[in-house]
């Protein structure tokens, strides 16, 4: 997958997206990301990405042109028109089904806002989707931008070591994850469950979905009632008094 961000902080962005997983994973060319400096496509003489706002008001709004050239670059040195997501707080709610679709897509922008946001204009024009990572408001789009990059990649081929590992985690089947346990197999009195030293495999994978399914009606019952619960799952609930 190649991703394409275009910030006015380029330079923040990188340092996260060189690190670690997604760092190592640009290295083997599983993924290729880039981040763009927005200011070099405003060709004024002071370079402003920002203007005030139509109708009055304390706050500056990023202006469409510097968006639009940069876009249009970017789709040219692709070749392609990438699918561009704006990171905004009015977006629909990042969930892990949609970083699962979006994660067979090749090319993939991403427009990080700031100040009181983006020109509706351009928004209407070019943006794809717009994408929240919450009912809150940050200060600006990279952190949001780097959830969202970092969720994403995460799930792209040959970027995590195993690609089982993303399936048997928390979201991903619709439940929780279930409890897990390190080493020393006692901690300060507290043993791990010993059906997970047993090296009998079928028993921990019972274990395992069983205390998925009893950690999300505990901790997220809302995701529950979004499932079909065989009669099996019922009884696991219910014979633990859930
Ligand atoms: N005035 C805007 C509004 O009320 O919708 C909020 C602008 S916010 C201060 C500046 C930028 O931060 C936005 O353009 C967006 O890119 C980013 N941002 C803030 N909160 C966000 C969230 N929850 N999810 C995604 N992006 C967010």
């Amino acid at each position: 997958m190649k991703i394409d961000l275009i910030t006015l902080f380029p330079e923040m962005c990188e340092a996260v997206l060189g690190e670690s997983i997604i760092g190592r994973a640009q290295k083997s060319e599983a993924l290729e990301i880039n981040c763009v400096q927005l200011r070099d496509f405003a060709h004024d003489k002071h370079r402003r990405v920002d203007d005030t706002v139509y109708g009055g008001g304390m706050g500056m709004l990023m202006k469409c042109e510097p968006i639009a050239l940069c876009y249009e670059n970017i789709c040219e040195k692709r070749g392609c028109k990438p699918h561009f997501v704006y990171m905004s707080p009015q977006g629909k709610p990042l969930t892990q089904q949609r970083l699962k679709e979006l994660s067979e897509l090749e090319n993939i922008c991403v427009l990080a806002g700031h100040y009181e946001g983006v020109d509706q204009r351009v928004i209407d024009e070019f943006i794809d989707e717009e994408i929240s990572i919450g009912d809150y408001v940050l200060t600006g789009g990279e952190l949001p931008a780097l959830v969202f990059i970092d969720a994403l990649s995460r799930l792209v081929s040959g970027v995590l070591s195993n690609d089982e590992c993303f399936t048997e985690e928390s979201h991903f089947g619709g439940l929780l994850e279930y409890p897990q346990y390190t080493k020393p197999q006692v901690w300060r009195g507290v043993e791990v469950p010993p059906v997970l030293y047993s090296g009998d495999h079928r028993k921990v994978d019972r274990w395992r979905y069983e205390h998925s399914l009893l950690n999300t009606a505990k901790k997220r019952p809302d995701m529950l009632e979004k499932l079909e619960l065989s009669e099996d799952d019922r009884q696991i609930l219910s014979n633990n008094g859930m």
